[in-house]
């Protein structure tokens, strides 16, 4: 299936989180939500929200090279052999870039859960290209995607709905997603050099890898560039792939998404991905002190340099799992039942 851009689906509301507690949808059963959400009838929409998203329209080999051909690259650890040096390096590699993808593309550009400076923003949009996700508004403009439709038939990435592999990494190599959606970033698009980012995302770690290999050597470059790359390609990947299937529900929110302590260490926060899900707009993840969220604790370090400012956090009625009247905590009951019953 080929989607160009001009067949993209056109503005819709976006929960972001912010105002989230009024929102109709929030919080009802999945099934309803997806009514709630879907495309008005007679309105031409195009791509995910008018088919529904079916697995196993990957692209072709020549299409997925680059993607398959990264992976295969981790094969020149035979002859670069291994330190802990060179361990050391990959890990640094990974969590920087993983930094940038949390805190930039995703608290930042997808959920805008904090302010900065127009050269910060454009700093942390470079950072995050290194990851090799695509640009950021390519990035955030697909996971406001996965907000609005979280497990309905229009989630571009559902394991509850498309499978594992799919929501893992299907999706990512399927031509239909390749299209930057304008219409769900117009806060971000008016930017020229986030525009520039977006178009040449492949340009930042072109440029670092070739810096990389010259100034430190083959060895640098195969574990911090190719293998940390992989690495941290797959574990951003488990927040939409394990966070909807593996973990605990603290909050009903009338998709799958869960909590786990694993995935929050190596995705520097994110693993609190049901916390996430419940209330998007905030800039920690983890609402209690033993919740680790380093990109949270990265962030707060940033507003008192003043680089970041007016961070967005959840507010006590909403971790105590109170919005409105009724409370939104999951019971230990609830909890024992399956996904679809707890929705
Ligand atoms: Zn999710
Ligand atoms: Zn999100």
């Amino acid at each position: 299936m080929s989607v160009t851009a001009s067949d993209r689906v056109t503005a819709t509301t976006l929960q972001t989180g912010e105002g989230a507690s009024s929102a109709p949808v929030q919080g009802a059963p999945a099934a309803a939500r997806a009514a709630a959400t879907a495309p008005p009838a007679g309105v031409a929409q195009p791509g995910p929200a008018a088919t529904g998203v079916r697995p196993g329209r990957l692209g072709s080999l020549l299409a997925n090279l680059p993607f398959l051909g990264m992976h295969a690259s981790v094969l020149l650890v035979i002859w670069a052999g291994i330190s802990w040096e060179l361990v050391a390096i990959c890990l640094a590699s990974y969590y920087v870039r993983m930094f940038a993808i949390t805190a930039g593309y995703h608290r930042y550009f997808a959920h805008k859960s904090y302010k900065t400076s127009r050269v910060f923003q454009f700093l942390m949009g470079l950072l995050g290209t290194t990851a090799l996700q695509k640009g950021p508004l390519w990035w955030a403009a697909h996971h406001r995607y996965h907000h609005r439709y979280s497990d309905t038939e229009h989630d571009i990435h559902s394991p509850t709905r498309q499978g594992f592999f799919w929501a893992h990494m299907g999706w990512v190599m399927s031509p239909a997603f390749d299209a930057t959606e304008w219409e769900r970033i117009r806060d971000l698009r008016s930017y020229p050099e986030l525009r520039w980012l977006n178009r040449w995302h492949l340009v930042p770690f072109v440029c670092a890898s070739a810096i990389v290999f010259f100034a430190f050597g083959f060895e640098v470059f195969v574990w911090g560039c190719l293998v940390s790359t992989v690495l941290l390609w797959h574990g951003t990947y488990t927040i939409n792939s394990l966070c909807h299937m593996w973990g605990r529900r603290v909050y009903e929110t009338g998709d799958t998404s869960r909590n786990s302590f694993l995935l929050a260490l190596i995705t520097l926060g994110e693993g609190w991905h049901n916390n996430h899900h419940y209330y998007p707009a905030s800039a920690n993840q983890g609402f209690r002190w033993y919740e680790i969220d380093i990109s949270y604790y990265v962030l707060w370090l940033l507003e008192k340099l003043g680089l970041v400012w007016d961070l967005k956090r959840a507010p006590e009625e909403v971790v105590a799992g109170r919005r409105g009247r009724r409370s939104y905590l999951v019971t230990a009951d609830e909890e024992q039942a399956p996904p679809a019953a707890v929705a």
